[in-house]
């Protein structure tokens, strides 16, 4: 039986609320308005996947798809010196690839799979999960055929998951709540419905704060109390 391991967000209150990290074995998901540090949060944890279990690290590669365009190697420069570690042998161990169709997409996991099985990968990120699908499937009529390859595409995440001992970060957007009513001052609810709903074990809420703060809020996870953290997005990735 596969032990978790769960990695620092390099924030110590959002490590708190999430009971120590993100954790291997099961997905994570970050949904929230544009700007309000979904990516960032994902190029923080490309670096600190690789510190060291005694430093709240997963001691592990990481894997990243990349499916709006906003990677950026030159942000793991300064996360990886605030960390203490050398930028090169980070980015080195950070397999990337841009996916631009859905089932480009699935292709890739398939193809990570096999690399997983012979390194030792801590981490895979997917940002964001839904955006090829909301535009691939963008026809009226064809929200049925998106929620079972979308279904299909996270039951191959969680099986990476659980297969490699890897703890999986995916974002996704937020849409308009048409059943939200005038009622309801903030409308918007996470993009996936059900399916991804189901699939993702933890939900995060991420929102934009005072400045350079964000808010993260436990939206949905069976084992964590409900609760915020207030981080913060710097040149050196998420801090306090
Ligand atoms: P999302 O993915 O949720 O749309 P991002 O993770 O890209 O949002 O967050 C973008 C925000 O991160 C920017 O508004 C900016 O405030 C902050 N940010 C990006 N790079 C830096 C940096 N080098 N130093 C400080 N803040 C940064
Ligand atoms: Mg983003």
């Amino acid at each position: 039986r596969k032990s978790v391991v769960r990695i620092t967000t390099g924030s110590q209150a959002l490590d708190d609320l999430l009971g120590g990290g993100i954790e291997t074995l099961c997905i994570t998901e970050a949904f929230g308005e544009f700007r309000s540090g979904k990516t960032q949060l994902a190029h923080t944890l490309c670096v600190s996947t690789q510190l060291p279990i005694h430093m709240h690290g997963g001691n592990g590669k990481v894997a990243y798809i990349d499916t709006e365009g906003t990677f950026r190697p030159e942000r793991i420069v300064p996360i990886a010196e605030r960390f203490g570690m050398d930028a090169n042998a980070v980015l080195d161990n950070i397999i990337y690839a841009r996916a631009y169709t859905y089932e480009h997409q699935y292709n890739l996991l398939l193809g990570l799979a096999a690399k997983m099985a012979e390194e030792p990968f801590r981490l895979l990120i997917v940002d964001s999960v839904i955006a090829l699908f909301r535009v691939d499937f963008s026809g009226r009529g064809e929200l049925a055929e998106r929620q079972q390859k979308l279904a299909q595409m996270l039951s191959r995440l969680t099986k990476i998951a659980e297969e490699f001992n890897v703890a999986v970060y995916i974002t996704n957007q937020v849409i308009a709540d048409p059943g939200g009513g005038m009622f309801i001052t903030d409308p918007k609810k996470p993009a996936g419905g059900h399916v991804l709903a189901h699939a993702a074990t933890i939900r995060l809420m991420l929102r934009k704060g005072k400045g350079d703060q964000r808010v993260c809020k436990i939206f949905d996870a069976p084992n964590l109390p409900e609760g915020e953290a207030v981080f913060q997005v710097t040149s050196g990735g998420i801090m306090d």
